[in-house]
């Protein structure tokens, strides 16, 4: 992949990581909801559990977001980018452009959705 394609992708990448770790303007993500603390009726407090466990799963969801943008920028990195991991051809750029954390060609990750359909996990 030529250089300035790479340049591209990195800042691509460095832009999202940016955005998901403080919102694109330098806040950082809040993982705590602040509600009423005392006293609760059971109705407050599943509502608080239930934004509570939002929160963690937006939480969650970000930090595997911050996971795959940060091995991305190390394939750049390591010469890398852009290779299947599984059969090692290049990844169409098409595709990269649309997913730039993508980790598998086409082919692969089809034939591993065809897997997960034809064996789901319970
Ligand atoms: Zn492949």
């Amino acid at each position: 992949m030529e250089e300035n394609t790479l340049a591209g992708f990195r800042q691509l990448l460095e832009t999202r990581l940016d955005v998901v770790m403080h919102g694109g303007n330098g806040s950082a993500l809040k993982t705590t909801v602040h509600g009423p603390i005392d006293p609760m009726d059971s109705v407050d407090m599943a509502s608080h559990h239930r934004d509570q466990d939002l929160v963690n799963m937006l939480c969650y969801r970000s930090q595997k977001l911050v996971s795959e943008i940060r091995s991305a920028i190390k394939r750049i990195d390591d010469g890398k980018f852009g290779t299947c991991w599984l059969c090692s051809s290049s990844i169409a750029l098409e595709r990269l452009r649309a997913h730039p954390t993508a980790i598998l060609c086409v082919r692969c990750q089809g034939a591993i959705e065809t897997l997960k359909r034809r064996y789901p996990v319970a």
